[in-house]
């Protein structure tokens, strides 16, 4: 798992190369689909229907979600421009295991008010992990993002949460990014899971577009979203998904 994670950072690392004004969304999905074909690893959310089966396939390797768009966003000719921010989400599979990370990247320049919106989001990810001791409990895990960024005047989107990984992409246990704290299954080491919240400039309510996947803030506003394969240990969780 720690190959697999090590391969989606990787990916990262060429788009943090690459995204600049100018370029589609669709050139980004290609980049990293040649790179994960190269290395021979399987992209996971190409033709991914949902778990039950309820969108249409999914028709790219990355998720790119702009500005005001929460997650699954679709790698279409949309072309970025300064100021953007962009959450870029990966799944691989690599020698039978799974990575799965997300990052939110500025495009050029962006606004004072943007850039810290991905900077509280950072640090809710940060917390969230540094809360992923063995003995707590899942929810702790939640109970922190959501404290740190509600005291930051932010929300935190409550349908969709980090998930148990490993041979597959979601697994057992779900990993809530609010709380309250103290439930759900005790943290214990060799469990492995993704968190993976997302911030909301705004309202926490979104709405899913005609697309079938692209799921946008309803009040417009900013959202980012920053995510890890995370490992737990018995000196603590260790990042699997970096460098
Ligand atoms: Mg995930």
């Amino acid at each position: 798992m720690r190959e697999s994670g090590r391969l989606v950072a990787q990916c990262f690392d060429l788009l943090r190369h690459n995204i600049r004004p100018g370029i589609t969304l669709r050139e980004l999905d290609q980049k990293v689909a040649a790179l994960i074909e190269e290395r021979g690893a399987l992209p996971l959310y190409k033709g991914y229907r949902g778990n039950p089966p309820s969108h249409p396939p999914f028709p790219g390797v990355i998720c790119a979600s702009v500005n005001h768009e929460i997650c699954h966003g679709l790698p279409n000719g949309r072309v970025l421009k300064e100021g953007d921010i962009v959450g870029i989400d990966i799944g691989l599979k690599y020698n039978g295991y799974c990575g799965d990370a997300c990052v939110t990247f500025a495009v050029g320049r962006i606004s004072p008010r943007a850039q810290r919106l991905l900077d509280v989001a950072q640090e809710c990810l940060r917390r969230g992990i540094a809360a992923a001791q063995p003995g707590r409990y899942v929810s702790d895990i939640g109970a922190v993002i959501q404290l740190y960024a509600e005291s930051q005047g932010y929300s935190v989107v409550r349908e969709w949460g980090g998930h148990g990984i490993g041979r597959n992409l979601h697994e057992a246990p779900s990993v809530p990014h609010v709380g309250p704290g103290g439930q759900g299954p005790r943290l214990r080491p060799g469990m492995v899971f993704t968190i993976e919240p997302m911030i909301n400039e705004g309202v926490p309510d979104w709405t899913l577009l005609k697309d079938g996947w692209t799921v946008v803030t309803n009040d417009g506003k900013l959202s980012a979203q920053f995510e890890h394969t995370v490992a737990i240990t018995e000196d603590g969780p260790i990042i699997l998904s970096q460098l």
